[in-house]
This record gives C-alpha cells, sequence and structure tokens, in this order.
C-alpha cells in the first residue's frame, strides 16, 4: 500500500519583483514523516514553507498538501488554482510556528491556546479550555495557564505558540526556525516538546540549524540551496555521507 503524502512538491517556482526565489523545488512528505529542511540563509526555506502554508501563491509548478492543491497546475490550456474558500479550509489543517512567537501580548497563555478552536472552529468554551489544558500540560506550562506572554521566558513562549498550533488538531506542523531566537539555554526545552510530537506521529516539516535535533529526529534532511532543494537523504545517511559537494562544504561550516 502506497502511503499518503502530507506534501507533494513538483517544480514550484516563486518570484518575487521578477527575480526567481524558488527556481523548481521538488520534495514529498509522507504522513507521519519528519523531514528537516536545512541550507544557507536566503536559500527560499521560508518562502517555500510560506507556500506549502497558502501565505504565498506559487508561480509554477504543483504544489499538493494534504491532498489539496496549493497554487497553479497546468494542464495543456488549463489552470487549476484553488478558490479562496477551499484555501482557507486548506489552512485550518497546517499549524506552523515562527522564529518569533507571535503570540497575543493581551491574553494569557490559556486563551491564546483556545482562541482560534473557538474562533475559527466555533468549538464551545469549555471544551476548548480543557482541550488547551491539556495541551499546555503537554509542553510542561501546567503553571503557567494564566500567564501574559510577557511574564514568560522565550522557550516558555515559543511551547504556548506550539501549544496553540497543536489546538486546530492540524495533521501537518511547519517550523521556521522555532528555536533561533532563543537564548542557548532555553533552545533544549523547545526541541524536547517538538521530539515529542514526532515519536507521536505528527507530521512535520522542520527549516532548522540544530544539526544534532535534525540527525536525531528526522527521518529525512533535505538540502536547499539558491531556490531548489539539492540533495534528500535518510538523516543518518545525509550526516555520514552527504554526496553534493554543496551540501558538504554546508555541513563542515555548520557542524
Ligand atoms: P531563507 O528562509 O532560506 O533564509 P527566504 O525564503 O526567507 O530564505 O528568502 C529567500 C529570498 O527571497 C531572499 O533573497 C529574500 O530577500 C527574498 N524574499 C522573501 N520574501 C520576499 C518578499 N515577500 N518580497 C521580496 N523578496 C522576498
Ligand atoms: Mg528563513
Amino acid at each position: 500500500m502506497s502511503k499518503t503524502l502530507m506534501v507533494d512538491a513538483q517544480q514550484v517556482t516563486k518570484s518575487f519583483h521578477g527575480v526567481e526565489i524558488l527556481k523548481g523545488v521538488d520534495l514529498s512528505v509522507e504522513q507521519g514523516e519528519v523531514v528537516c529542511l536545512i541550507g544557507p540563509s536566503g536559500s527560499g526555506k521560508s518562502t517555500f514553507l510560506r507556500c506549502i502554508n497558502h501565505l504565498e501563491k506559487i508561480d509554477g509548478g504543483e504544489l499538493w498538501v494534504n491532498g489539496g492543491m496549493v497554487g497553479y497546475r497546468l494542464q495543456g490550456e488549463k489552470l487549476y488554482e484553488l478558490k479562496e474558500a477551499e484555501v482557507a479550509r486548506n489552512r485550518v489543517n497546517i499549524g506552523m510556528v515562527f522564529q518569533r512567537f507571535n503570540l497575543f501580548g493581551h491574553m494569557t497563555a490559556l486563551e491564546n491556546v483556545m482562541e482560534a478552536p473557538m474562533t475559527v472552529k466555533k468549538v464551545p468554551r469549555a471544551q476548548a479550555m480543557a482541550e488547551a489544558k491539556a495541551l499546555l500540560d503537554r509542553v510542561g506550562l501546567s503553571h503557567r495557564y494564566h500567564s501574559r506572554p510577557a511574564a514568560l521566558s522565550g522557550g516558555q513562549q515559543q511551547r504556548v505558540a506550539i501549544a496553540r498550533a497543536m489546538a486546530m488538531k492540524p495533521s501537518l506542523m511547519l517550523f521556521d526556525e522555532p528555536t533561533s531566537a532563543l537564548d542557548p539555554e532555553l533552545v533544549g526545552e523547545v526541541l524536547a516538546v517538538m521530539r515529542d510530537l514526532a515519536r507521536d506521529g505528527m507530521t512535520m516539516v522542520i527549516v532548522t540549524h540544530e544539526m544534532g535535533f535534525a540527525r536525531d529526529v528526522a527521518n529525512r534532511v533535505a538540502f536547499m540551496d539558491n531556490g531548489a532543494i539539492i540533495e534528500v537523504a535518510e538523516s543518518k545517511h545525509f550526516f555520514s555521507a552527504p554526496r553534493h559537494p554543496r551540501t558538504r562544504d554546508f555541513l563542515a561550516r555548520v557542524q
């Protein structure tokens, strides 16, 4: 039986102001798989994640996320594109965690996690609260339900952000350098939460500079350079025997 593909990108292109930033990205991610996306700054990693999450429209190629198509597909003369309502429906199934935590500053941790299920999914308040508490417990913040973001450390805020994304019960989680803005001593607690999600079978695409985490947790690692993914391999092979010279160069610089 073939596995369900949660992300299937084929020759995805994207330009900004006439400059091609994604130059034909190919990547597939199976259900339950953890893929770390690594590569130099400016290579297009964030742009690609934003395309997966419908925050950017692709210019060409095909991008299927959780069975729904994103952006464009030319078949003969015919151009396929999702309608706004379909985009909105697809996005509900994708959780995203950014480098900056982007929590609502005037809300407590609990309110931050309850917000989207209540407003977007119309989950009743009592149920949203019970689920939010369970998620905050899971990320180790059972003593912080009623704290506002400003009273939390960066690592705690990022754990709230993960709980908030998980509250929508996504089928795919995207992380864009979730630990890059943290003080070094706070990185581990956030990675531990992500490791727990991975163990639980969550499908994840993670842009990260944490090579140890990628080696231990990712099923596969993809290396992006200059707008294309030029090498993908199982993580143990990726780090022990990188094939592409540019991958080898990059690893030599970051490890
Ligand atoms: P990475 O995440 O790998 O560092 P990005 O995807 O953020 O790379 O950026 C790739 C390139 O695309 C950069 O040169 C960046 O300046 C450019 N870029 C990204 N978003 C936009 C935008 N909205 N408008 C113009 N240029 C952009
Ligand atoms: Mg980036």
